[in-house]
């Protein structure tokens, strides 16, 4: 089957040149012009990379790409126009793959679209114990239902799950799962652990995955 790319690029011709180029190493590509319907596209089409320009009509790129990221993991290649605003882009931590700036040749765009593929495509689902994780969806089942987690309640399992029987302490819960939030605090990730639990009891009473250690943390263990 093949893979899907989202263009989101008010320069026709730009955008033209790129379906072009994308489609001739053997991709679907599909463009919206401006900013407005780009998050609920997404949510009905699942692309499997987007390519989002940052200076688009009706919303930019950068508040685009915090928002899918509430409900998706999907590759994003954001597209600049100024060099220099690279580093502040970085800076801001939107949870974009990559960034390429203009003018660009399409032919590097089509070598760092699969780049980003080959990368992302590593690591997507975990399965263990009759759990599988998503991570590009945030999806999660247990015995296939899904556990319908939020976007915290997900990374954390995927970061017990990822790493069966080690013991993390509330601190390494934080630092690995939260990478902008400064204000949470050891009661923050009890009251995720304990909403998580109850999901996957909600699915399977007899299932205890995550285990408390007594004075240091959690983990995981099936
Ligand atoms: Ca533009």
């Amino acid at each position: 089957m093949k893979e899907t790319i989202l263009i989101v690029e008010d320069e026709p011709k730009l955008a033209a040149l790129l379906t072009d180029y994308l489609k001739a190493s053997g991709f679907d590509v599909f463009t919206l012009s401006d900013g407005l319907h780009v998050e609920a596209w997404v949510r009905g089409n699942k692309p499997d990379l987007i390519i989002l320009d940052i200076m688009l009509p009706g919303r930019d790129g950068m508040e685009i790409c915090r928002n899918i990221r509430i409900f998706s993991r999907v590759p994003i290649i954001m597209v600049t126009a100024r060099v220099e605003e690279i580093d502040r882009l970085l800076g801001l931590e939107l949870g974009a793959d990559d960034y390429i700036c203009k003018p660009f040749s399409p032919r590097e765009v089509v070598a760092r679209v699969k780049a980003v593929l080959r990368r992302t495509r590593d690591g997507q689902a975990v399965q263990i114990e009759g759990l599988v994780l998503d991570a590009n969806t945030y999806r999660a089942t247990l015995h296939g239902c899904d556990l319908e987690l939020t976007a915290v309640e997900f990374n954390l399992l995927k970061l017990l799950v990822e790493n069966p029987s080690r013991i993390f302490s509330r601190q390494q819960i934080m630092e690995k799962i939260y990478r902008e939030e400064r204000f949470v605090n050891d009661r923050t990730i009890d009251s995720h652990i304990k909403k998580l639990r109850r999901k996957i009891e909600t699915v399977d009473p007899q299932t205890t995955l995550i285990h408390s250690v007594y004075s240091v943390g959690y983990k995981f263990e099936p």
